[in-house]
């Protein structure tokens, strides 16, 4: 963790095994399963509430822009609270535009140049 924002070293250390899905339901086998209709996946993985309410470490912000399509998409708090708590958690995340899922390297907080994940 990037301990230069001054607060992370007083945090306890993330606990990724902690996990639900965003309503808080226990993760599935085949929550990536992707639904024709809107290129999402069935559920998404997010840390459990009680790991999220540790402490953030950014944060938290609902809205990214695609770079490649200058779109913006707003997610779920659960998931916003999973990137403020632990920034590398996820690899990738989804386009309402492109309605695929993307690296990360493609995406930026919406008004910033700040990369989702760093
Ligand atoms: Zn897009």
């Amino acid at each position: 963790l990037n301990s230069s924002n001054g607060k992370s070293g007083e945090l306890p250390p993330v606990d990724r095994s902690a996990r639900t899905l965003t309503d808080g339901s226990p993760v599935t086998n085949d929550h990536r399963e992707i639904s024709p209709a809107t290129g999402q996946q069935k559920g998404y993985v997010v840390l459990s509430e009680e790991e999220r309410t540790k402490g953030f470490v950014r944060p938290v912000r609902r809205t990214y822009t695609h770079k490649v399509c200058g779109t913006d998409t707003t997610m779920s708090l659960s998931i916003a609270e999973t990137y403020a708590r632990d920034p590398g958690f996820y690899s990738g995340t989804f386009c309402v535009h492109c309605a695929t899922h993307k690296p990360l390297s493609e995406f930026v907080w919406k008004g910033t140049t700040e990369q989702v994940g760093s």
